[in-house]
Formats: structure tokens, C-alpha cells, sequence
């Protein structure tokens, strides 16, 4: 067992120590892992199921909490003051494509997800991100651009491996755990164990056009909401808006001509001129890597966001342009299709009846994103993607869960009753 005292993981540098578990340690009192799993702020490097039983028995022992990592792009900090980080980045094998199943270790990234699929001529409908952990990912839903036509990634969850709050290692799927699965389906992370492994259903991987478009001038913003959320199901269009720019950019696995009469639709709705670039023929695996300029780390980024029912009125688009200068950003997300094909308490994800989502970014301390959020809240539903937890939510609870909310409360007292796994706005 290495104890290593130093971090090199930007997230992690508040940790005191990290522990690289190896197949024979063993973390039990006297040995250097339990000195540091007992001391504060610890990260295990996990590379097998019995490395996470280990941790979390070590945490029941000394009435510490746990907190799972897997690409560690949480929005919030979520690391236990007093507790122990369980990284799971050592558990990252993806087995390909058998009878339209693709298992996969907790600690894979999405970049390497849809590598060792695309091998198969598969995929899964996921988000953008290469480093974005799979698990993380999952847990809270999973938006992205074929998610309009097989929608998130939890929708395509058909079983996974858990590690309980008691150290039991369970399966979960329909049949067996189902209020797990239930749960597991887009409560998010963190909240109920350390997930080990999920198992996909994989869907043929698409070639599609690769449409981006940026204009200087015009407003988009109105014509984007009368369009996007309502637009065939093979063809996800975006939205962001800076000072002095807007870009379109999505996929669309139509054929070329539809996809652009379709765009063509937006721009002249919106009045500006059709300059819309349209790439045939991209593997879907390929598409997202080239919009990741557009999608910028957000690590040292704050993002506040609302889910829109309905079109934002006039007035409220025109208060969130007012003050829209230099790095700050309006992220317009297309919900719609397969989406909201799924009823609120069939999954934990309650969002089913939106038709976008809105993201505010700017610099961490910009007072921007709190004003903006405002703005837009006026016309908002109140509800909150779970992967884009806010800190500054009045009901998190509400806001992320919905309908589901005593339902999952419920699990979570039958589950972890002593709150191993616990963070600010967990349920
Ligand atoms: C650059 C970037 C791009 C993004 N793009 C998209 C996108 O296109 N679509 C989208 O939907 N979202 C997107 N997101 C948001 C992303 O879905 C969330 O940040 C997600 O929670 C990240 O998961 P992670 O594993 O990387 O992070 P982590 O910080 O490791 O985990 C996030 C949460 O999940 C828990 N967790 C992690 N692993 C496990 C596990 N094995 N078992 C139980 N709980 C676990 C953690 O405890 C934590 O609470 C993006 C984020 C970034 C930073």
C-alpha cells in the first residue's frame, strides 16, 4: 500500500492523504490505511469491489463519511470535512457490446466510453466532456445529443452493482433491488452507496451532420425556443450567448437536406442570414470532442440553472441580455422528445415535462449569475438538473427531486440510516 501525502487532482487538494489500494491490502486497524482512513480527509483509491467494501467498513468502524469520486467534475464541493474520498478511477474497464449490453467499472469517463463503444459500432446517449466520470454522470440523469431521441443515460440503465451503506454488495435492476434502480436513475450521485459498475443498453452509434452556426448580431434566443425543444427527435440543437455572439451547435442524424431546411427555419425566425455549417458523415463519438471549445472546462466557472416549461417571455429574454458582458454566458439545453417520453415517478429524474434548460456561467465571484438567475427565474419551473446542483436553492430538495422526493427520502432512511453518505442538499 502506498500513502501518499501529496495530491496532483485540482479537486483534491484539500486532502490531507491519498491511499492506493492494491490487491492485497487490506485497511484494518493498525495497518497505514486505517491510521489515514481514520484520520481526516483521506482519498482510497479503489481497484476492485472488495477495495470499496473495505473502505466503507472502515468508515462504519470510525463513524466517518464516504464520498465516491469518479471524474470529479461536481459542480459543488461535496468532499467530507472529517471523511474519506473513495476514487474510483482505478475501476474503469469498459467490456464492448455483448447482445446490446455494455458493462462498465464506475470510474470510466465518458471519452473512453465512447472510444472502446464506437470499436462496436455502438453508443450510449451521454453528455459532453471527455474527463465527465460515467457514474457521476448517470446518477443524476445524463443530457446530451441523442439524448432527444433515446434519452438520458439513466434511461438506458438496465442494472448496476452497488455497495451499501452496511457493506452488502448488491445487484440492481427491474427484478431485483427495483427501488434501488428506481432510485439510482437520476436521484444523484453520492446518495445512496458506492456504485461499483452499470450495464447499458447500447444503441446503434449514428453518423450524423454536425451543425454549428455564430452570429455577431441578431437575437436567437427567441426564435431557439420556438424550435429546438419541438424539432424532430434525430436533431439536437443548442444554444449559448455571449457579449456580441450567439452559436448554434448540435447533431442531427436526419437526412442532410431536412437538416438544413430545418435550420434554416431558426435563422429566419430569428432574421439573421443562414450561415450554418453543416459536416456529413461524423460518427456520433466524434462530434462531441469538436464542440469542446464551445463547452469549456467549468471548473473555476459558477453555473446556476433552471429547467422552462415555457418559452420565456420577451421581457425577461431582454433583462438577461442587459448585462450579458465579457465572460458571461447563457447555455440554452433542448429538452423535448425522448426526454419527456418517460413518466415523473417511473425514474427518479422528475424532469420529464421541460422544454429546456438554462444555464447562467460566469467567474466564480461574478454577482452576474445570482441577477441572472433571477431574471429568468420569473418565468422558470422551479426545477433543477440534479448533475447542476446550486448551492444557493431555497428547496434543493423540491427543486431537484419534485415528485420523487419522499419516495427517495424514504430509501435513504431505509438505506443509510446513519448517513455514511451525506453532503449539503443530499437527500
Ligand atoms: C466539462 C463538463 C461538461 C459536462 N457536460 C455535461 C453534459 O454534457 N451533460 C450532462 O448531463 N452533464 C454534464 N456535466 C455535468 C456532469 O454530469 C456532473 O458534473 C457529474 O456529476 C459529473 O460526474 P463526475 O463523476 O465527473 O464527478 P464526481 O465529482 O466524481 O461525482 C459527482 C457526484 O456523483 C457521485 N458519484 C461519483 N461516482 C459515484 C459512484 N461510483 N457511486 C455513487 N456516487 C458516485 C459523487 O459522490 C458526487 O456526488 C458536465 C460537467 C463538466 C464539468
Amino acid at each position: 500500500m502506498r500513502v501518499l501525502f501529496k495530491n496532483d487532482q485540482p479537486d483534491l487538494r484539500s486532502v490531507s492523504s491519498v491511499i492506493d489500494l492494491t490487491a492485497l491490502d487490506v485497511i484494518s486497524p493498525g495497518s497505514p490505511g486505517y491510521e489515514a482512513c481514520a484520520r481526516s480527509s483521506a482519498v482510497v483509491r479503489c481497484h476492485s469491489v472488495p477495495d470499496v467494501v473495505q473502505v466503507v467498513a472502515c468508515a462504519a468502524a470510525t463513524g466517518r463519511q464516504v464520498m465516491p469520486r469518479g471524474g470529479g467534475h461536481c459542480f459543488v464541493d461535496r468532499y467530507p470535512a472529517d471523511g474519506i474520498v473513495a476514487d474510483l478511477s482505478g475501476m474503469n474497464q469498459i467490456v464492448g457490446d455483448d447482445n446490446g449490453v455494455a458493462v462498465i467499472g464506475a470510474g470510466a469517463n465518458l471519452g473512453a466510453v465512447y472510444a472502446t463503444l464506437h470499436e462496436s459500432g455502438r453508443t450510449i446517449p451521454a453528455g459532453c466532456g471527455d474527463t465527465v466520470g460515467i457514474a457521476g454522470l448517470t446518477l443524476g440523469g445524463g443530457i446530451g445529443l441523442l439524448g432527444r431521441r433515446y434519452g438520458l443515460t439513466c434511461d438506458r440503465l438496465v442494472g448496476a452493482q452497488v455497495v451499501l451503506a452496511d457493506g452488502s454488495v448488491v445487484e440492481c435492476d427491474e427484478n431485483r433491488e427495483s427501488e434501488l434502480f428506481w432510485a439510482l436513475r437520476g436521484a444523484g450521485g453520492g446518495q445512496f452507496g458506492i456504485v461499483t459498475e452499470l450495464r447499458f443498453a447500447t444503441v446503434p452509434e449514428p453518423s450524423v451532420c454536425r451543425i454549428e452556426g455564430n452570429w455577431t448580431e441578431g437575437d436567437l434566443i427567441q426564435a431557439w425556443q420556438d424550435f429546438a425543444p419541438d424539432a424532430p427527435d434525430e436533431m439536437t440543437v443548442n444554444l449559448t450567448v455571449q457579449e456580441g455572439r450567439a452559436t448554434l451547435f448540435g447533431a442531427s442524424a436526419l437526412p442532410p437536406a431536412e437538416t438544413e431546411s430545418l435550420l434554416r427555419e431558426i435563422t429566419a425566425r430569428a432574421g439573421v442570414l443562414y450561415a450554418i455549417d453543416i459536416r456529413l458523415d461524423v460518427p456520433y463519438s466524434m462530434v462531441k470532442p469538436t464542440f469542446s471549445t464551445l463547452d469549456p472546462d467549468q471548473g473555476a466557472r459558477r453555473v446556476r440553472s433552471e429547467f422552462f416549461a415555457r418559452t420565456m417571455s420577451e421581457r425577461t429574454t431582454a433583462g438577461l441580455l442587459q448585462r450579458l458582458e465579457g465572460d458571461r454566458r447563457l447555455a440554452f439545453t433542448a429538452m423535448g422528445g425522448a426526454y419527456n417520453r418517460v413518466a415523473e415517478g417511473d425514474t427518479a429524474f422528475a424532469h420529464r415535462g421541460e422544454r429546456f434548460l438554462l444555464e447562467q456561467v460566469a467567474g466564480p465571484g461574478d454577482p452576474w449569475v445570482d441577477e441572472a438567475w433571477s431574471t429568468a427565474h420569473a418565468d422558470g419551473s422551479g426545477r433543477v438538473y440534479p448533475n447542476f446542483p446550486d448551492l444557493a436553492l431555497e428547496n434543493p430538495g423540491l427543486a431537484y427531486h419534485a415528485g420523487n422526493r419522499a419516495r427517495l427520502a424514504a430509501l435513504k432512511k431505509a438505506r443509510d440510516p446513519h448517513r455514511i453518505f451525506d453532503f449539503p442538499q443530499a437527500l
